[in-house]
């Protein structure tokens, strides 16, 4: 692991700084200097980062004296420990430099064995005795702690008010799954190979990171010239290259330090805030905090408090859309959506709420409520009328990480006295990505059990073609997109009808939604597709407006 200690060589004799390089190198990250006020100008930058100096004590513009004197004023930089390297001139230069607060002494020529015993002896003991220290480094990744980043920040802040900075914040999309895939020693080996390369990315410019907790790492960057975009593709493919069978992504969150009076503490929890903001949207990397945030963010936290009751008092109601057979013109299908109506903030449609129950957990509650709600319909069509047609329900990539999704289907669609045939299950494509081999044994055992599996939002993210025959899946429902760019756009529109003709030679059956006009009715039934779903034929209707066209119109299944 790359936590070497940093320590700081001054001397004015390029041959001596040549000799100290040579001898230290292995063991530390040598930074050297040429003279008392350079030395003094690094370690006002970086000077908390570095573990020990190197000082000799005979050079121009300001000797070794003027370096201790100047330190010892400081209050973070007198703890820093310093070896005196001199010329032996006598016992009385070697007990000046100790009043002067040097902790220990080395002669010239220099005995490399001796020097770095002094030295690692030194740094151990210095680490030891402070209780600063202890706190410092993270014992898993040897990055900085929160509490050391935060002292840090605060410092460089103060000290180098000319610069623009920011305070970044990573998250590992989805590391719980890579702890609890392949287990914690796993989880911690990738938290150590990304702190690795943290590491790289923040020392070249005496930048600082840390790691606060499990996966989230916190950075303070000095705000140059497209470091974000270069950050971000460096981490990126790093996270490519990592020999994991799952594809990993790190988000990031930026809060611009423009007021250097906003504590630090603070800072650091809005570019927590950003990254969080953009933990379940798979198209964006990085978010900037901004102080609509705190607005969201209590937003997010009343929907949290409120599901639970919601749950209770019924206040979901199951809303049905339905599906049409284009060559015939029948009603063949409907899809399931959720709305709540809640009782201050009135009728709520999913993009207000779907998101924030995936980041916490609670949707997979919600959607045991919809499908339980939806084969409770399904059994009352075919009890009293007779007649049905197979509802589609979404499935959130968040359900398909539970391990017995299968047996809570199952369960469901038979205490309803019904067939697993009754029920599609519509995944959406983005969970086809994040974890491939979790999602194809789920949805191999699922099709097994005779659900039909439908890949929902197709083309709106990474999913690649090869994809359609590795899974297992029966229908392929085309994004909204791509049929509402499909007027202007004529590639958009031979991409649309390439992908009908390949989803039909591996025998998929094509969906179409967001269907609003007669023209783009016309034209997929030109392409071949199957089905269509849209404002075209219908919004979302209650169960009671479904049931009424169901029992009055011809149906086909
Ligand atoms: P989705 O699965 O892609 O559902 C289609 C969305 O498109 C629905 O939005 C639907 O009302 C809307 N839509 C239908 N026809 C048209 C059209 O012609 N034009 C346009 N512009 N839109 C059309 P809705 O109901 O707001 O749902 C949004 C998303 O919320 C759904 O997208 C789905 O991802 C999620 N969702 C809805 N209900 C549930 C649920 O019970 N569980 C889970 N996990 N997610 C749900
Ligand atoms: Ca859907
Ligand atoms: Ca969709």
């Amino acid at each position: 692991m790359n936590t070497q200690r940093q320590v700081l060589v001054v001397d004015d004799q390029e041959i001596n700084r040549k000799i100290l390089i040579k001898i230290l190198e292995s063991d530390y990250d040598v930074i050297t200097a040429e003279n008392g006020e350079e030395a003094l100008s690094i370690l006002h930058s970086v000077g908390e980062g570095i573990s020990a100096i190197l000082l000799d004590i005979m050079m121009p513009i300001l000797d070794g004296y003027g370096v201790l004197e100047v330190l010892a004023k400081d209050a973070f930089l007198s703890r820093i420990p310093v070896l005196v390297t001199s010329q032996k001139d006598g016992e009385d230069s070697e007990l000046k430099a100790l009043n002067f607060g040097a902790s220990d002494f080395v002669s010239k020529p220099y005995n490399a064995d001796i020097l770095k015993k002094r030295l690692n002896n030194l740094i151990v003991m210095h680490e030891a005795t402070t209780t600063v220290n202890i706190l410092k480094r993270d014992v898993l990744t040897g990055l900085y702690s929160k509490e050391a980043f935060m002292h840090m920040v605060d410092l460089r802040l103060k000290r180098e008010m000319n610069k623009k900075y920011d305070i970044v914040a990573l998250d590992i999309v989805n590391f719980k799954l890579v702890n609890d895939t392949y287990g914690v020693e796993e989880g911690n080996k990738l938290l150590g190979y990304l702190a690795d390369k943290l590491e790289i990315i923040t020392k070249k410019k005496h930048n600082l990171c840390a790691r606060v907790y499990a996966d989230q790492f916190l950075l303070f960057m000095e705000r140059t010239e497209s470091y974000l975009e270069c950050m971000v593709d460096d981490i990126e493919s790093s996270m490519i290259a990592y020999p994991v069978d799952m594809k990993l992504h790190v988000k990031f969150g930026i809060y611009n330090v423009d007021d250097i009076n906003v504590n630090v503490n603070a800072m650091c929890d809005r570019a927590v805030m950003a990254v969080k903001s953009i933990k379940s949207d798979f198209n964006k990397q990085y978010a900037y905090y901004d102080d609509s945030f705190r607005e969201k963010m209590l937003v997010e936290q009343e929907i949290t408090n409120d599901i639970d009751l919601a749950l209770k008092d019924n206040q979901f109601k199951v809303y049905l859309q339905p599906k049409y057979n284009i060559l015939e013109g029948k009603l063949a299908g409907a899809e399931a959506l959720v709305r709540w109506i809640h009782p201050e903030k009135g009728f709520m449609n999913p993009g207000q709420f779907i998101s924030i129950l995936e980041k916490n957990g609670f949707i997979t509650d919600l959607d045991i409520y919809v499908w339980n709600k939806t084969c409770e319909y399904i059994a009352r069509w075919i009890k009293t009328g007779k007649k049905y047609v197979p509802v589609s329900v979404n499935v959130s990539r968040k359900d398909v990480y539970k391990q017995n999704l299968p047996e809570i289907l199952m369960d469901i669609v038979t205490a309803h006295g019904l067939l697993p045939k009754h029920l599609h299950l519509e995944i959406t494509e983005s969970a086809y990505t994040e974890n491939q081999e979790q999602l194809l044994s789920v949805v191999e055992k699922l099709k097994e059990q005779g659900f039909i599996i439908e890949m929902d939002d197709f083309g709106s993210g990474y999913s690649s073609l090869n994809m359609l025959s590795e899974f297992p899946i029966d229908i392929l429902k085309l994004d909204m997109k791509f049929i509402q760019n499909s007027g202007s756009n004529i590639k958009n529109r031979s991409i649309m009808s390439s992908v009908i003709d390949l989803a039909k030679k591996i025998d998929l059956s094509v969906v179409a939604e967001g269907v609003e006009e007669q023209s783009q009715v016309t034209m997929l039934k030109g392409m071949g597709c199957d089905m269509v779903q849209g404002y075209y034929f219908a919004k979302p209707l209650t169960e009671e407006e479904f049931r009424n066209r169901l029992m009055s119109e011809p149906v086909i299944i």
